[in-house]
């Protein structure tokens, strides 16, 4: 059952990730950016200016459980005509111990139920991030709760607290916080509630969303996760996503064609100033092709669609079912 342009060079480069040279052509597309209104460093306006410097001509904003940069990123670009802005989100979500985040294309702020799904998220994070400062204090790391507020200026998470500590002389460098203190298995890490996967892939195809899957690195089990998602409906999985290295592309768009996912990703950017951080529209990267975009924005069309109009039966006219 060997498929017949597997070894082959020439199918491989007619796929338009390599250029002719066989070098790597500049990136067009970057489909998972973080601004303020997350965990990013950037606002929205500062993130569209950067981006449209670059090669770069089609970009999303996903930041975590927010829609929050997504207008600001929409007005921003209208002094970039070259550049279209797709609307995203990254859904934080949990299976067993291990972190699932979905990122979701061509999503509708203003979708019905959206935003009251997003606050209770955000509730918990608050709560979560609150819980991990009190813990910190008792390992004897006093950071003020007001301070890490103020560096979030919005969705308060664990980078926020990370830059507390790392003002406060605890660490030297905010990423330091993580290995000891607030990474998964960090001393002060207090957990969230969160949506299943699959939840998160309902809920968003619900709203008439896409739903992917992000760094797919870093999800345990990926293979059992990727199965029950794809007979979920998952439409796409992150294959280009430089931050993980080059080596491992073929493999995932293996995977992803295997299961007849849509090839998605992008620099997971958070502006965070570090020597590895991947920077947008960065030559040395590959983004993923223009034709991504399109399947993308059919499939949104796809499950926009299916949403149920108002509600139509007699006596009982119960909203979405969306919790
Ligand atoms: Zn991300």
């Amino acid at each position: 059952m060997s498929s017949p342009d597997s070894n082959d060079p020439q199918m491989k480069r007619s796929n338009g990730v390599e250029s002719a040279a066989g070098g790597v052509a500049p990136p067009v597309v970057d489909l998972h950016l973080h601004t303020t209104a997350s965990d990013g460093q950037l606002t929205p306006t500062e993130l569209i200016e950067q981006i449209s410097k670059t090669s770069l001509k089609i970009v999303a904003v996903t930041d975590h459980d927010s829609t929050e940069g997504v207008d600001e990123a929409l007005a921003a670009a209208e002094r970039h005509p070259q550049l279209t802005i797709i609307p995203g989100i990254e859904l934080g979500t949990e299976d067993g111990d291990s972190e699932v985040h979905l990122i979701s294309h061509f999503i509708d702020p203003n979708a019905p139920g959206l935003q009251d799904y997003l606050k209770h998220l955000r509730n918990g994070r608050v709560e979560a991030a609150r819980g991990t400062v009190e813990k910190l204090a008792e390992l004897g790391i006093k950071i003020e709760w007001e301070r890490v507020l103020e560096i979030a200026d919005g969705a308060v998470g664990r980078p926020h607290i990370a830059r507390a500590m790392e003002e406060a002389g605890y660490v030297q460098h905010a990423q330091d916080a993580f290995q000891r203190y607030l990474g998964n298995d960090g001393l002060a890490r207090v957990k969230r509630p969160k949506p299943t996967p699959a939840d998160g892939v309902r809920f968003l195809h619900s709203v008439g969303a896409t739903a992917t899957l992000a760094h797919p690195q870093t999800v345990k089990g990926l293979r059992n996760v990727l199965g029950f998602l794809v007979d979920e409906g998952l439409d796409g999985i992150e294959v280009f996503a430089p931050k993980y290295g080059n080596s491992d592309r073929e493999r995932r768009l293996e995977v992803a064609t295997r299961n007849g996912l849509i090839a998605v990703g992008g620099s997971d950017y958070h502006a965070w100033g570090t020597s590895e951080e991947i920077v947008p529209g960065d030559p040395n990267t590959v983004g993923p092709p223009l034709e991504a975009v399109d399947r993308l924005q059919a499939a949104a069309e796809r499950w926009k669609a299916m949403i149920p109009t108002a509600p139509e039966l007699p006596g009982n006219g119960s909203a979405t079912g969306v919790g």
